[in-house]
């Protein structure tokens, strides 16, 4: 009865599929307390689609939780082990500041992994003392946040605690702890660190585990791992498409950020783009530019043949035709790359049907808004909403007549210039998480400890194709003198 209770109370249905797996891709321990812990921030309608009690999480027992000070119902805590490829290097990593709390099962039936991050040490921290800083907590929560609005599959945040306990980086910083929500923490790394160190039994076991959790439709085809392999790289070919199409940039792609369920996962240095140039990097680490904007869809594909080498010992036990098999399946990345990257372009530009110079069209756009400086969100907002005087372009014989093409190719669909019109307000956010604005935010609220403009901030990035008269101010770009933007990782 009592235990009925606290299930009703507080809504916690934790499953742990991943106990399941070999005991080596895990270790099973509890977060480290911290000294007084406080809500910062409370996702209250992600927390409901959870089946999780809103009201009795939002304060003091909700604190308690999400800090790890407090088991809720049903938790058996784990860290996970994987490896990584970090800027091309291969590594053994792990949740070096992560507990898995357990797999919440929604009043849907849907699955998601419930984690800590910033929660203390664990076995795979190498050095790092398993906490984290409030600043890039909160800014993990606002993109996050961001990206599902804009509908881009990604893990959430649920909230963001700080902990009472200093964390020492180049400063002394206040100590968080983020909950993270994700369909599974599941990565490239996994694989590699099955593949390079575990039994082929073991690796299969984890084949057939990511297979059961994301990919059932595979499981009775011919070759199940060749349909994960194929399965991977679609998502992630979509997933990266719509990165570029809002100019995201996730910073760093190594291996072990990259989720076998398609969700973008692990906002360290990410940024979104302001003015458009393909080899924008904003990480202060990424000196030679791997990550660059331009550069994605080729690092996702780099990934995905990490990925597919994990497999090789699965896919065929004739070892050159399962290198033909992992060769043919990455062949397709590329077109069903391009291809959801040019209807996306395409939509953004208001264009319903597919004719052979589009993609030209879109590429000039992107080359006169390079030359010119011109931010690439607000290019297609000011396309969006015909204030073509609007752009550093507007005055070029070239844009206007590139203007002139464009609106000669939407007349030449049969459908109206309204729907046009629809589609691109639809495909053109009013406003993303400009980095100024985020920070500044996030001053505020640490610093002068005003929430404010945080919860402002986080309100009109909910409904980012909502287009309301709010959005507009924040959909200025950061003023033309300020030093290029740097964010910095792991902290
Ligand atoms: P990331 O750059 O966030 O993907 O992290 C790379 C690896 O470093 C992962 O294995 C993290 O768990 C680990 N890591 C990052 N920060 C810390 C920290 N403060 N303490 C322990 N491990 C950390
Ligand atoms: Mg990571």
């Amino acid at each position: 009865m009592s235990k009925n209770k606290s299930i009703i109370k507080t809504g916690w249905n934790l499953d742990h599929s991943y106990l399941q797996l070999p005991g080596a891709f895990y270790t099973r321990l509890n977060p480290t307390p911290v000294s007084a812990p406080t809500l910062v921030l409370f996702n209250d309608p992600l927390a409901r689609s959870l089946g999780l009690d809103a009201d009795a999480l939002d304060g003091e027992e909700g604190a308690a939780i999400f800090s790890g000070n407090h088991l809720p119902e049903g938790a058996q805590p784990l860290a996970q082990a994987y490896a990584g490829h970090q800027f091309g290097h291969f590594t053994i990593l792990g949740d070096g500041r992560a507990h898995l709390l357990g797999e919440q099962i929604t009043p849907s039936g849907e699955r998601y992994d419930i984690q800590l991050k910033g929660s203390g040490q664990t076995p795979y921290s190498r050095r790092g003392d398993g906490r984290a800083a409030l600043g890039p907590m909160l800014r993990e929560y606002i993109i996050s946040e961001a990206m599902h609005a804009l509908g881009i599959p990604t893990t959430r945040s649920l909230a963001v605690v700080t902990t009472g306990d200093p964390v020492f980086r180049e400063t002394v910083l206040p100590g968080s702890i983020l909950t993270r929500v994700a369909a599974s923490h599941l990565r490239v790394g996994t694989f590699e660190f099955a593949a390079r160190t575990r039994t082929i039994d073991e690796l299969r076991s984890l084949a057939d585990y990511t297979i059961q959790r994301h990919y059932p439709g595979v499981e009775t085809s011919e070759n199940p791992y060749l349909g994960l392999l194929q399965e991977v790289i679609k998502r992630q070919a979509v997933l990266i498409a719509r990165w570029q199409l809002v100019g995201f940039i996730h910073g760093v792609m190594n291996t072990d950020n990259m989720a076998l369920s398609g969700e973008t996962i692990d906002y360290g240095p990410c940024a979104f783009m302001d003015t458009y140039s393909p080899d924008t990097v904003f990480s202060s680490i990424d000196h030679q530019g791997r990550y660059a904007y331009g550069n994605q869809p080729y690092m996702g594909a780099w990934n995905l043949t990490r990925f597919a080498e994990t497999l090789l010992p699965l896919l065929h036990p004739d070892q050159p035709r399962a290198v033909t098999l992992a060769q043919d399946a990455l062949a397709e990345y590329s077109a069903l790359y391009q291809r959801h990257w040019l209807e996306g372009m395409t939509a953004k530009l208001g264009l319903f049907t597919q004719e052979t110079d589009d993609e030209s069209l879109v590429q000039e756009l992107l080359k006169m808004m390079q030359d010119h400086g011109a931010d690439y969100t607000n290019t297609f907002l000011v396309l969006t909403f015909a204030e073509t005087e609007n752009t550093p372009m507007s005055d070029t014989t070239e844009f206007q007549q590139w203007l002139a093409k464009w609106q000669a190719r939407r007349a030449r669909q049969e459908q109206p210039i309204a729907a046009a019109q629809k589609l691109m307000r639809d495909n053109n956010p009013a406003v993303i998480p400009r980095n100024h604005q985020v920070e500044a935010a996030l001053e505020t609220a640490w610093k002068e400890n005003d929430p404010g403009p945080l919860h402002r901030l986080l309100a009109v990035l909910e409904k980012p194709y909502a287009h309301t008269p709010e959005q507009a101010a924040y959909a200025a770009p950061p003023a033309p003198n300020t030093r290029p933007y740097q964010t910095y990782c792991g902290t």
